[in-house]
């Protein structure tokens, strides 16, 4: 299955995405986390992205599109993939529209998680990840066992230097003038299904399941 995951900062995506990866045994691909793995590391790449991400603007299309397409290539991706944070811009949806023509393969389907704008702040100025696993947290909504510990590995919790109040109101606007356009292109194919989350994540994640299958999970 070849799924792309589009919504605001704070929607979920990333929620729902480990959860669809334990179901339908499929890679996540996200650009943001492959951006902070390579910060991570210290990398070229993970140096040059920083400096957007760190104000909350979009890593250039050509850098953005460039990694996207090598991590498309590996060959764990070929049986299908979750596509998180990517496109962002319609110029990155074009350049999508022809990597997927060249392996020759089509999105099965493209899932919107819809949030207003009060609750993704909270959202995101509360997320904590897992130094070590990615887990993501909520100091609020999924507070894990210990402070400040992964459940899953017992990495330390950190808070992403993006997820201040400030830079996530930059981020959100800089959704609304660059992403939201989007909708309109996915709209235009029948493959564009949106889903309402501001619910548990339970009742995202079965929203999404009928949305793919029709059916229950
Ligand atoms: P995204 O990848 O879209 O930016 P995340 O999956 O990282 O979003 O979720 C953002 C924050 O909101 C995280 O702290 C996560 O634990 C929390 N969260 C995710 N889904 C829900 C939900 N349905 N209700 C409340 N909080 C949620
Ligand atoms: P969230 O879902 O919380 O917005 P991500 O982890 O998807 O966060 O993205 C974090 C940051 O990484 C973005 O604010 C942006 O700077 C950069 N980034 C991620 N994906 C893209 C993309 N497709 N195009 C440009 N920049 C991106
Ligand atoms: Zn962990």
């Amino acid at each position: 299955m070849y799924l792309l995951l589009m919504g605001p900062p704070g929607a979920g995506k990333g929620t729902q995405a480990a959860k669809l990866v334990e179901r339908y045994d499929i890679p996540h691909v996200s650009t943001g986390d492959i951006f902070r793995g390579a910060l991570q590391e210290r990398t070229p790449l993970g140096l040059e992205a920083k400096r957007y991400m760190d104000v909350g603007a979009l890593v250039p299309d050509q850098v953005t599109v460039g990694i996207t397409r090598e991590r498309l290539a590996k060959s764990d991706c070929i049986g299908g993939f979750i596509l998180d944070g990517f496109p962002r811009t319609l110029q990155q949806a074009h350049s999508l529209d022809q990597m997927l023509a060249k392996m020759g393969i089509r999105l099965n389907k493209v899932v919107n998680i819809v949030v207003p704008d009060q609750e993704l702040i909270p959202r995101l100025t509360g997320r904590r990840i897992c130094q070590s696993c990615g887990a993501t947290y909520h100091m609020e909504f999924r507070p894990p066992a210990q402070p400040s510990i992964c459940d899953r590995c017992g990495g330390e919790l950190y808070q992403r230097t993006d997820d201040q109040e400030e830079t996530v109101r930059e981020r959100l606007e800089v959704y609304r003038l660059q992403t939201q356009p989007l909708i309109q292109y996915y709209q235009e194919r029948d493959l564009y299904s949106e889903i309402n989350g501001a619910q548990s994540t339970e009742a995202v994640f079965r929203d999404i399941v009928v949305s793919l299958t029709g059916e229950e999970p």
